[in-house]
């Protein structure tokens, strides 16, 4: 039998901003315009005010603030941001909980950097796989666990399976004992964190890009890297299994979302409306409601992706969301768009 524990009734929901730094090419034409305060502050300038005013005001209360449960400065690492609001719940999915982790922001935010990362600044992903190695090595019972991953796309509605060389088309199932589960999607046992950030970078690189955004990689596409762990216990009378899941998503990009809710003047075809990505704003909406006032009904049911997350949203999980930010001048419309809705989120 295949349970979790029922020591929660709702989903926590934690709200992070990360920050990236100015990239090199940014840094000769770009203005940094945001600041990280105490950890938990945004303070953002409209840039629209000119370099004179700004000098001769010296102060800075034209900036925009808002606060989160964490945020996170150009200077830190992803594992500064791992340890501040991650690390905790590994060790719930050890013990047979779930929880979902997602990236959300405009193209060229800092998504990607922050779920997968670099081999000196390992994203999430990796750091998260880690941890739950270290938990399994710390275990003092005698219990047996099987560590497994999958990792998918959802791109245009449709889920392929990044663990595949060229993957067709993926189709959702409703197994009664299972629940939702993505038929034929491969899942490989893994025995360490040594190889995955391989394996990521491997997925990634087959993930749709639109010609049209040769240098805005993968921005309406979904990365899912989904990290089962399963405890199987051992007693006289019977073999118990727990199951716990972890789901970490590098989401499409969120400007058309935002373009959507501004009045879609914008959006020519169905194709260009990111369904899924409404869809998980939506949940996540109702989430934030869910923690401020009681029950709310999440709507799962809208998208591939919030069909794929379900067990990650609801019951006894835990959600976290890093809202990634440029600190660039002309990125000023996303950046406000970014946080006001992770503001409403929290
Ligand atoms: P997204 O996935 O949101 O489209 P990326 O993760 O690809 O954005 O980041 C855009 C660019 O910014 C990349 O060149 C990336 O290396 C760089 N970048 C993002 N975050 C950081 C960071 N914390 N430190 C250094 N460079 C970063
Ligand atoms: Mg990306």
């Amino acid at each position: 039998s295949i349970r979790a524990p029922a020591t929660k009734k709702t989903t926590t929901l934690t709200v992070a901003i990360k920050c990236r730094p100015l990239t090199e090419k940014e840094r000769l034409r770009s203005r940094d315009i945001v600041r990280v305060k105490e950890d938990k502050e945004v303070l953002v300038l409209d840039p629209d005010l000119t370099k004179d005013y700004l000098e001769r005001i010296q102060n800075r209360t034209k900036e925009k603030k808002y606060s989160f449960d964490h945020a996170f400065g150009p200077d830190c690492t992803n594992l500064d941001v791992y340890r501040r609001s991650i690390c905790s719940i590994i060790a719930g999915v050890v013990q047979g909980l779930n929880a979902t982790i997602f990236a959300y922001g405009s193209t060229g935010s800092g998504k990607t950097y922050t779920m997968v990362g670099t081999q000196g600044d390992p994203g999430l992903m990796v750091l998260s796989l880690h941890t739950v190695f270290d938990f399994i090595k710390k275990d003092k019972s005698t219990d047996d666990f099987e560590v497994t991953c999958s990792y998918l796309e959802v791109y245009n509605e449709v889920i392929y399976d990044l663990l595949e060389k060229s993957s067709g088309h993926l189709e959702l199932r409703e197994d009664p004992e299972q629940g939702i589960v993505v038929a034929g999607l491969r899942c490989i046992k893994v025995h360490s964190a040594d190889k995955i950030l391989e394996l990521l970078n491997l997925g990634n690189s087959r993930r749709k890009i639109e010609s049209t955004e040769a240098n805005a990689t993968s921005s309406r596409s979904h990365a899912v890297l989904e990290i089962t762990v399963k405890r199987k216990q051992r007693n006289k009378y019977r073999n118990q299994v727990i199951k716990g899941k972890l789901a970490l998503v590098d989401l499409a990009g969120s400007e058309r979302a935002s373009e959507t809710h501004s009045g879609g003047q914008k959006l020519r075809d169905g194709a260009n409306i990111n369904r899924s990505l409404l869809a998980l704003a939506n949940c996540i909406n109702a989430l934030g409601k869910q923690q401020k006032k009681g029950l709310a009904y999440v709507p799962y049911r809208n998208s591939k992706l919030t069909r794929i997350l379900k067990d990650g949203l609801s019951g006894n999980s835990q959600t976290v969301m890093i809202a990634t930010i440029s600190p660039a001048d002309n990125q000023y419309h996303h950046t406000i768009n970014t946080l006001k809705y992770a503001d409403r989120a929290k």
